[in-house]
């Protein structure tokens, strides 16, 4: 079966297409600048060449009616008619405590998903929007729901609870529920087979998915049982441009001393603060390590803050399961930048977590990175999300179809 991958967001919308009679990626592309003047899509095929469209997209209908032109273009697409394409997969930000796992999408679902709007504000209207404009433009063709948050609704009370009056929890949904799921269920379970420990429910992973936005989660027997990110994505260790945890009565004070209202001061903490606020030079890691290379000591500052908070996270996971058998290091940074593999390992020598510097010049490919015969297995395992939803789509469909 042919299924077709969307991750839509406000303003733009990637796609990629699978065959899964053998796991292979056939196309994958994207659309920017949708409901903004000069939108434009640009398409890849598998076999390396890449057209691009220039087109005006006012919504997420025109942005998927232009996928499907691609898709089905005689030069650069991959298949005659839309209708090989057997199911869309969609990955949605926020599922709340409602969706535990992904789902056939139907009406229930689709109100399910507007019921949490109010936590994911930006995400979740995009991601209906994606829904809606393939249910339109291919009817009868199942959709199904692929949640960020739905392998974190494992956690025990304990580790989702906010000390906050009680009520936050009942009348608002205020709880942690965290994100980027679909990469801590991909790497954790990978990590059990690579160490031969699938289905042992006594099998102690961190995984650390350190990218642009950065989270990490304690999966004990392939269960969430803690994750950084809480209620929306900014939680945790300073990442990109947002803040990461720090003293909720920092925001008053802040807010005082310059006249920042609350929106102003929440978007300071989501787009101006971590590695790009720390250094005033960028969130991205390659420019932070370039800028250390050079002498730039702000640069060098947040890189160091940036492994220090992961480094304790890492040892406040292990301690939170009694043990820990494997971390795993995953997503744009962690599978690229060896010297935050290295440096965020550093001093948890003494819990049986450490790095071979030699194997730990790899990228891109899963790798045992701890020295040989190590107690704790240190992993490189590249994430592929969009192969989580395609492979959770075809077992849900296979399934309603029996
Ligand atoms: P997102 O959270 O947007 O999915 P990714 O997981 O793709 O992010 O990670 C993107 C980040 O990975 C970039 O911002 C950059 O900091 C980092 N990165 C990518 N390639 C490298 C590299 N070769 N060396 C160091 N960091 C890298």
């Amino acid at each position: 079966m042919k299924i077709l991958v969307i991750n839509a967001g406000s303003s733009s919308l990637k796609y990629q297409v699978f065959d899964m009679d053998h796991e292979t990626v056939l196309c994958k592309g994207g659309c920017e600048r949708i409901g903004i003047p000069d939108s434009f899509m640009t398409h890849k095929h598998a076999d390396g060449r890449k057209k691009e469209y220039k087109q005006d997209m006012k919504d997420h209908g025109d942005a998927i009616r232009l996928v499907f032109q691609a898709l089905t273009d005689p030069e650069i697409g991959v298949v005659k008619h839309m209708d090989e394409i057997g199911a869309v997969g969609h990955r949605v930000l926020h599922g709340g405590e409602k969706f535990t796992a992904s789902t056939i999408v139907n009406e229930a679902v689709k109100e399910g998903i507007r019921e949490v709007i109010p936590l994911g504000p930006l995400h979740n209207p995009a991601n209906l929007k994606g829904i809606e404009a393939c249910e339109q433009a291919m009817p009868g063709v199942p959709q199904v729901a692929v949640f960020d948050t739905a392998f974190h609704q494992t956690m025990p009370r304990r580790a989702y609870m906010y000390a906050l009056p009680y009520e936050y929890y009942t009348k608002y949904m205020v709880r942690r529920y965290g994100f980027h799921g679909s990469s801590h269920r991909y790497v954790s379970a990978e990590a059990a087979r690579l160490c031969g420990r699938e289905g042992d429910p006594e099998f102690k992973v961190v995984t650390c998915h350190l990218g642009n936005g950065s989270s990490f989660a304690a999966v004990k027997g392939g269960k969430c049982v803690d994750t950084s990110m809480g209620i929306t994505p900014l939680e945790g260790i300073p990442m990109g441009t947002r803040s990461g945890s720090i003293d909720p009565a920092i925001l008053e004070y802040v807010m005082d001393k310059t006249g920042m209202d609350i929106h102003e001061m929440t978007n300071v903490l989501n787009k101006k603060s971590g590695m790009l606020g720390l250094s005033g030079v960028s969130s991205d890691f390659r420019d932070l390590e370039k800028g250390m290379e050079e002498g730039d000591d702000r640069c060098a500052m947040a890189r160091g803050v940036f492994v220090y908070q992961g480094r304790k996270l890492i040892a406040s996971y292990a301690a939170a399961m009694g043990g820990v058998d494997c971390v795993v290091f995953t997503a744009g940074v962690g599978e690229n930048d060896g010297d935050v593999r290295q440096r965020m390992v550093e001093g948890l020598e003494f819990m049986g977590i450490s790095i071979d510097p030699e194997r730990n010049n790899v990228r891109g490919k899963v790798a045992e990175l701890s020295p040989e015969g190590a107690r704790v297995k240190v992993l490189m395992i590249p994430t592929n999300e969009e192969l989580v939803i395609a492979r959770d789509t075809l077992a849900l469909v296979t399934a309603s179809q029996k």
